[in-house]
Order: structure tokens, then C-alpha cells, then sequence
């Protein structure tokens, strides 16, 4: 008799961790993003969201920061943020960010590359990996790069200039056979205004002390990791600098000035 009340306590309690784990289920495929890339062009800088509430919907991902200070990369559950003097920098959690792309990095697909490729091959390459080119995906790019040529952007002040002024200063870093990881996402055409549409990646070295934005790289030997993503939730920013933003203009040209 007491042995079949110990084995129900034992069953009850396994069910009870069993329906708290469930509700605590990390989102699923799930792209999250702060604000729109618009915004950002306009010059919407200010920090609306704080990274602690950020990672509770992904360890893998880009962005900015308030003020737009630097460029953030998301891997493992770190964040880092490079600065303009290109070095790697830990996130706090009460930090802000006026744009960032997070998920749950889960990849549904694993590829092996060992040719030398340029960016724009690496693109095409990649072009062919995705099953379509209408839903989103988080990339993984992990390897020995020969080459990157990556930015970051020095923190404003009010009243803050649009992008394509901001980038005007940007620094530019350089790397030569380092191993490292590129990290972004590929957004179909459609998102145009609110996200990038293609590819948009952030560079971080193995040893996570330097990085930046992407603007041109070659590839030798490398793993590509690719997660689908058929869902997107999007967060937008109560403050003024976002409520006032122009909105309305199309800014595609403005976006490749600031891109590449
Ligand atoms: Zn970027």
C-alpha cells in the first residue's frame, strides 16, 4: 500500500515538472524584432527595448543599441556589442536597443563547405539552400574566413541624423584568416520598410573579442547552419523618436547606401 502512494506522488510529481517545463517552452521558429528598418533609417535611435527582455525570445541575433552605438551580435546566449573601436563588449540587461532581430537558434539544416567563396558567392550558395525564398531564416556561418571587412557606427547625439549620414562615419575593421562566426538572417523581398530584405549579417571572431557588420568577406572552410523561421513578431516603440519617424517614404535606396 505505501509503495503505490509513493509510485502516485512520484508520477504526480513528474507530470507537475512535466506541464511547468511546457509552459515555459521557448518560442518556436519564431523571428522577434525590435522597431522597423525604416525607423532606423529616419533616425529613430532611441533605446525602446531592454536586452534582458530581448533574450527572453532568442540567443542568436543583430542589432543596435540606444544612440546607436555599435553593432550587437547574439550567439550562444551572449550578447556583445562593437563598439567603433571595434572590440567586443557584454551586453547588460537593462541596456536598451531602438533595433534588434532575435530568435532560438534551431537549425533545420547543416552544410559542410570547403571551397574558397567570395560574399556574393556565398549568398548564391546559400540562395540554394533555402527550400523558398518567401519565409525567413536565421544563419550560422562558422569557419575560417579569409577575409572580412566589417563596420561599426559611432553613438549619436540629439537630434539624431538619418542613417545614411550616421554611416558616413563608420569605421571600417579588417580581418585576415580568422576564424570566426557570421551571424544574420535572410528576409524575403516582401518585408521591404520593415526589415532587410535578403541577407544581413554580423561578423564575431572566435574568441568574441572583435567583430562588426558585414560588408564584404571570402569564406575557405566552413559550416553553414540554417534555421526556418515562419513566424515573425514584431515590437514597436512607444517613444517620440519613433512615433515622430517618417514612415511613409520609400527608403530601399537609402537601405543599399547604409548596407554595403
Ligand atoms: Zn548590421
Amino acid at each position: 500500500m505505501k509503495i503505490k502512494k509513493l509510485y502516485l506522488i512520484i508520477v504526480i510529481a513528474v507530470l507537475f515538472v512535466f506541464l511547468i517545463s511546457s509552459c515555459e517552452q521557448k518560442p518556436k521558429d519564431t523571428l522577434y524584432q525590435v522597431s522597423t528598418i525604416d525607423a532606423l533609417l529616419d533616425g529613430a535611435y532611441d533605446g525602446e527595448i531592454k536586452f534582458g527582455e530581448v533574450k527572453k525570445h532568442g540567443d542568436f541575433g543583430i542589432g543596435t543599441f540606444d544612440a546607436i552605438d555599435g553593432e550587437m551580435i547574439a550567439l550562444d546566449g551572449q550578447f556583445y556589442q562593437i563598439k567603433t573601436d571595434g572590440k567586443a563588449y557584454r551586453v547588460s540587461s537593462a541596456t536598451k536597443t531602438p533595433f534588434a532581430d532575435v530568435c532560438f537558434f534551431k537549425p533545420e539544416q547543416r552544410i559542410v563547405i570547403k571551397k574558397k567563396l567570395t560574399f556574393d558567392q556565398l549568398k548564391q550558395f546559400i540562395d540554394k539552400l533555402l527550400p523558398t525564398k518567401n519565409i525567413f531564416y536565421a544563419i550560422k556561418i562558422k569557419g575560417n574566413f579569409n577575409y572580412v571587412k566589417a563596420r561599426s557606427v559611432p553613438k549619436q547625439k540629439k537630434p539624431y541624423p538619418p542613417l545614411a549620414e550616421v554611416v558616413k562615419d563608420q569605421v571600417v575593421f579588417e580581418f585576415h584568416d580568422k576564424k570566426g562566426t557570421a551571424i544574420g538572417f535572410y528576409s524575403p523581398s516582401y518585408v521591404k520598410g520593415i526589415g532587410v530584405p535578403e541577407y544581413h549579417m554580423h561578423f564575431l571572431q572566435d574568441n568574441r573579442k572583435k567583430g562588426g557588420h558585414i560588408l564584404d568577406l571570402t569564406i575557405s572552410h566552413a559550416v553553414i547552419e540554417i534555421d526556418y523561421l515562419d513566424k515573425f513578431y514584431l515590437v514597436l516603440p512607444k517613444n517620440a523618436s519613433f512615433l515622430n519617424a517618417d514612415l511613409a517614404k520609400d527608403r530601399q535606396a537609402e537601405l543599399q547606401k547604409v548596407e554595403k
